[in-house]
């Protein structure tokens, strides 16, 4: 049933609102919603300031409306689709750099400003925020810290949550809280920071966030390596990373997904398990790359080849960046099911991706598998001919059976992506009853009616304070 939101005209927003078809269609779902699962909201509100943001909240929960944040709608699990209508909070216009502090290495942002646009400001100090994800061109910092993004870095310099100081956010009933501290650590009272940071807008609608930065290193050299198998090429990576090889990135990319990058990208990346890296340091990186090339050739890694220079650099992360873009366009008769997202212990990696590759050799499917090695990450997806019920139920169990033994095997069934709408039925077989039952009492506690985000994160959703069945 729709919401009346014609109370927003009686706001005085310092910015704008709209109940537009085409806004409301461009909200109705993010890139990971598929077509059957938009929703389109009632109204769109582009917030202006904090004070905006209050307004709308504060109305909002006083008249029983949802509203869902909206900031780029390149999320992958559905966590910005309205699904019950109401407002979305489209925070793309909160976009300014408000203060860089570069004695500190810090910069204070509103939410709306786009990841790559943080580096853009501080790189005249040297300084970069090493942990945007591969979507940091066109993803908001707003976006990252509702879903705890993490990128290619992140080997290294660790997720969005460990750059994150302090956060200006505004909770469901219009209060304005600061959670977090400037310091470089503290212990003062419970953490709300960490709560607010992965709750994928269903706590608070963050409005301003103080990020730390890091220098940009000295020497960067960027290679790869090929394996004659996957699992050679995911015992490598294992064998580094517990090594303490200070690699910067180590990314996997399977024979399927080499050729998926190759057919988009025009790349001409070799038809074997590849792993790329890249190495920062101030100083001796050279004595790193022989100590990380002695482990790759201990697992036969064949060739390991370094980027003669920062265009063959740029070149071969670019193909990694594409890769999303290459498994869509691959074959116009298959459609790619959810991006995958599991992340287990690093012990563990060679099981997780063994098992999804066969899987699809057993049921004879395309499932082409990357990601964030060194974290233990994989990106995957099962291609499934949409016109064919019985394809796509196979495609679905296949996709099911890997985030379930992901879990079995002491891992999580999303390293960065949320859980939006895709992930929830997970949610108690990762945490068990009584921890979601802990996470229902917080979202209780900040927003009891349930107005910011329902139909998220949870299996069931809350609503006026009582947890109410949805599936
Ligand atoms: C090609 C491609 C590559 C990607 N690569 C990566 C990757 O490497 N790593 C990774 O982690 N993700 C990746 N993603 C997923 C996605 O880009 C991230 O989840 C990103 O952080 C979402 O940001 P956004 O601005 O698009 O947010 P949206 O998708 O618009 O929203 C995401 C969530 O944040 C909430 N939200 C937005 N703004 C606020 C706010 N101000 N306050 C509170 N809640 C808010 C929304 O309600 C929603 O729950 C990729 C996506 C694509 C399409």
């Amino acid at each position: 049933m729709p919401h009346d939101c014609s109370f927003l005209a009686d706001l005085d927003l310092a910015g704008d609102a709209s109940t537009g078809d085409s806004d409301l269609e461009t909200r109705a779902g993010d890139w990971g919603t598929p077509d059957e699962r938009r929703v389109r909201p009632d109204a769109v509100v582009w917030p202006a300031s904090t004070a905006d943001v209050s307004a709308v909240l504060a109305a909002a929960t006083e008249r029983g409306v949802p509203v869902t944040p909206y900031a780029a709608g390149t999320g992958l699990e559905g966590s910005a689709t309205p699904v019950r209508g109401g407002i979305s909070l489209d925070m793309t216009g909160m976009d300014a750099i408000l203060d860089v502090w570069p004695e500190d290495l810090q910069i204070d942002v509103e939410p709306g400003v786009v990841g790559s646009a943080v580096d853009d400001a501080v790189a005249r100090h040297g300084l970069f925020f090493p942990p945007l994800p591969s979507s940091g061109e066109f993803s908001t910092v707003g976006g990252m810290i509702a879903t705890d993004a993490s990128g290619m870095r992140t080997v290294k310099y660790g997720e969005v949550a460990d750059w994150v100081l302090e956060l200006e956010a505004v909770l469901a009933d219009g209060s304005v809280i600061t959670a977090g501290s400037k310091a470089a650590k503290t212990s003062s009272g419970y953490n709300l920071k960490e709560l607010v940071v992965g709750s994928e807008g269903t706590l608070a609608v963050v409005t301003r966030a103080t990020l730390r930065l890091a220098g940009i290193p000295e020497q960067i050299r960027a290679g790869r390596a090929l394996f004659p198998t996957l699992d050679d090429a995911t015992a490598a990576v294992a064998d580094a990373v517990t090594s303490g090889v200070d690699v910067a990135t180590i990314e996997l990319l399977d024979r399927t997904a080499s050729r998926m990058a190759n057919a988009y990208s025009g790349t001409d990346l070799p038809d074997a398990p590849t792993v790329f890296l890249e190495f920062h340091a101030d100083h001796g990186v050279d004595e790193e790359i022989a100590f990380c090339r002695s482990i790759l050739e201990s697992h036969d890694g064949e060739r390991f080849e370094l980027a003669n220079d920062e265009r063959e650099m740029a070149d071969l992360w670019q193909a990694r960046k594409d890769l999303a873009y290459a498994v869509d366009s691959w074959d116009p008769n298959l459609r790619p099911l959810h991006p995958g997202d599991v992340t287990v212990p690093i012990s563990r990696y060679a099981e997780i991706v063994g098992y999804a590759k066969e899987l699809a050799a057993e049921r004879d499917l395309l499932v082409p598998c990357f990601g964030h090695a060194g974290d233990g990450n994989v990106h995957y997806t099962v291609l499934v001919d949409p016109a064919d019920p019985a394809h796509v139920a196979v495609g679905e169990e296949t996709y099911a059976a890997v985030v379930r033994r992901a879990i079995e095997l002491g891992g999580t069934a999303t390293g960065e992506h949320g859980i939006g709408m895709g992930k929830r039925e997970y949610l108690v077989a990762e945490h068990g009853e009584a921890s979601v039952e802990a996470m229902r009492a917080v979202k209780r506690a900040l927003d009891p009616t349930d107005t910011l985000n329902p139909g998220k994160v949870f299996p069931e959703t809350i609503d006026g304070g009582r947890v109410r069945e949805e599936r």
